[in-house]
């Protein structure tokens, strides 16, 4: 009985601790389900819930547990203030934070401006700031009429889902007090016959977000942040201007109000966002995923060369393209399931995809309170009869929530979780060119629009959308430890593959772990020069690149990392031991260190001998 009531209420607390550390998933436009902890203003309810949790421990359960399980309330109250006195210590991180290279020593660069020779940096890095601010208007009103030209289809994708799952939760982000302290030039990719410059943007935002079905959802305050912003453009192309003109850069007329899913002119069927004319905003990364974006992953020349010899039908082949049509197609699914339509999703999976998604019979919503694609890339090629299989992993972070008839919701998710998952794109290897955007609601044997609808028949041409014939169709979706099984019976068919050792570390221990004791280190508010060099080093041994550790430890101290960890309990350990040798390695355990590592303990129920 009394081993039961223990068990009970150390649930309750670690469901209560998870409520006061990870509450507030930072909002704003591209914000990647973060906890933004530091917050704290504004939650009136928080103090009553606390009182009243206090009052059930001490008068339902026995003495002396009762004491000692209140104790452990107020001691897990001692946590959370950490998180609030963080808003504090950031002041000073940020101003350590790096302020960029000058461009041309910049990786990439030599090559980039030879082909580029009238690349004009200023101008690019204006544009930059306007999208910048346009997309926070465009987020907060929730209307992305007046970027659309600019943006991927990928990119409006992200935002157009988070829309969605916003309205059913009846949610709203206010942004004001939009600071940018600094944008810079971070790397130049090239990427088959694109260019890809990475920037980074330093701003601070002072947002409010506000659910109107449960106020328990709510959050924001003050926000400071680094995040990376990916602009692709067709090498060589001279640039029309999308940012300062709202007509057509092909043939100059006006462009539609509202574009919606097809950024296209009415006058002359051109895509305004293929990259043809102007920088297009192709991915939004947060700093930490930004980071541990392998180099051996990175689009080098070789990999892209490599990449092309095998897929050689297609001249406007790029890997981003199509990371982009599965980030794109990804989404889709995850919202034909959260609103359990599919025929959201019918026109541009296979028949094994589409039977093998779930529905939830009873009819309930789930809504998604934040939804972010942390990370989308290409792990390997195959080939099938006579198509190429691109496998894309996806990398998400989210929260779910139910929401019943009555509009009352359920937290399935008690905090934000992540998830890896791979996508297989397939094309015939001698596909025809397509004449529309599949996944942005375009017939691509004819061009015409098409709705959401469970015959995968286009109205107008008749020729079947979801045929590999025209265009990259999702053929398969699993998990990645069911992905590393596919491998070790497929092997032989792989043409291009990154290590699978790679896949699992990169999605499991390392990058768990690393992200975890960025957060331990940071617990304190302290970064010693023990503790900068136990990172360094891991960072070297993990191959991570050092020079942006800056702005990770930034992140951690702005309360914007959350806790991460494998499902598994070995790897649990294993990574916990590493947080608490990063904790000691400037000699010294800090009582916020330590109340961070006593918190993940008792969350995942790690006894001592394991911290050992
Ligand atoms: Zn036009
Ligand atoms: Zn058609």
């Amino acid at each position: 009985m009394r081993r039961n009531s223990i068990k009970f209420i150390i649930r309750i607390l670690v469901i209560a601790a998870i409520a006061f550390i990870v509450t507030d998933l930072y909002a704003r436009a591209g914000g990647a389900g973060g906890d933004s902890g530091s917050s704290g203003g504004g939650d009136s309810g928080d103090g009553g819930d606390i009182i009243y949790l206090i009052f059930m421990i001490l008068r339902m359960l026995p003495f002396p547990i009762n004491i000692i399980a209140a104790g452990i309330v107020i001691g897990g109250l001692a946590v959370s203030s950490i998180y609030t006195k963080r808003t504090v210590k950031q002041k000073t991180i940020f101003n350590q934070l790096p302020t960029g290279d000058p461009v041309n020593s910049i990786k990439g660069y030599d090559r980039f401006i030879r082909s580029s020779p009238d690349f004009n940096e200023e101008n690019f890095i204006n544009n930059v700031k306007s999208a910048f601010l346009n997309i926070q208007e465009a987020w907060q009103n929730q209307d992305l009429s007046k970027v659309r030209k600019f943006l991927s289809d990928g990119v409006y994708q992200r935002f157009n889902t988070q829309f969605k799952m916003m309205k059913l939760l009846r949610q709203v982000n206010t942004i004001d007090n939009i600071e940018i302290k600094n944008i810079y030039i971070d790397k130049i990719e090239s990427d088959g016959l694109y260019d890809i410059i990475h920037t980074a943007i330093h701003a601070s935002v002072n947002d409010q977000f506000v659910c109107r079905i449960d106020s328990s959802l709510n959050s924001g305050g003050k926000e400071e942040f680094v995040e990376y912003w990916s602009f692709l453009k067709k090498r060589g192309k001279e640039r029309k201007d999308l940012y300062s003109s709202d007509n057509c850069p092909n043939c100059g007329s006006s462009l539609p109000a509202d574009m919606g899913e097809v950024s296209r002119c009415e006058s002359c069927g051109t895509l305004t966002n293929s990259g043809e004319y102007d920088w297009v905003l192709s991915e939004i990364t947060q700093a930490d995923d930004y980071i541990s974006a392998h180099p051996k992953l990175a689009k080098s020349e070789n990999l892209t060369e490599k990449i092309r010899k095998i897929i050689d039908e297609n001249e406007d082949f790029a890997v981003q393209l199509v990371e982009d049509k599965a980030c794109n197609g990804y989404l889709q699914i995850l919202t034909a399931m959260a609103c359990n339509d599919p025929s959201v999703m019918r026109r541009f999976v296979s028949d094994k995809v589409f039977n093998g998604i779930g529905i939830n019979e009873r009819g309930l919503i789930t809504a998604y309170n934040r939804i972010f694609l942390n990370d989308v890339f290409l792990v390997g090629i195959s080939e099938e009869s006579d198509k190429n299989v691109l496998h894309i992993a996806v990398k998400s972070s989210y929260q779910r929530i139910q929401i019943d008839n009555n509009n009352k919701i359920s937290r399935i998710d008690e905090a934000v979780v992540s998830r890896t998952e791979v996508v297989f794109m397939s094309r015939d290897k001698n596909a025809l060119e397509s004449r529309g955007s599949l996944y942005a609601h375009s017939c691509p044997g004819c061009g015409a629009p098409v709705e959401n609808s469970l015959s995968i028949d286009c109205a107008y041409c008749g020729s079947a959308m979801n045929s590999t014939g025209t265009e990259w169709i999702i053929t398969d979706l699993m998990s990645i430890s069911a992905y590393n099984e596919w491998l070790s019976s497929n092997k032989s068919d792989l043409s291009y593959s990154v290590d699978t050792g790679l896949i699992d570390k990169l999605y499991d221990v390392r990058d768990f772990a690393f992200n975890n004791v960025m957060l331990v280190i940071a617990a304190d508010g302290v970064y010693a020069d023990a503790e900068r060099q136990f990172a360094e080093s891991l960072a070297k041994k993990w191959g991570y690149s050092v020079e942006k550790l800056q702005p990770f430890f930034a992140m951690a101290q702005n309360s914007q990392l959350v806790i991460r960890m494998p499902e598994d309990s070995k790897k649990q350990k294993k990574i916990f031991k590493l947080m608490k040798k990063a904790a000691e390695s400037d000699q010294n355990i800090s009582s916020a260190e330590q109340k961070l590592l006593d918190y993940i303990k008792l969350q995942y129920g790690l006894d001592e001998s394991d911290a050992a």
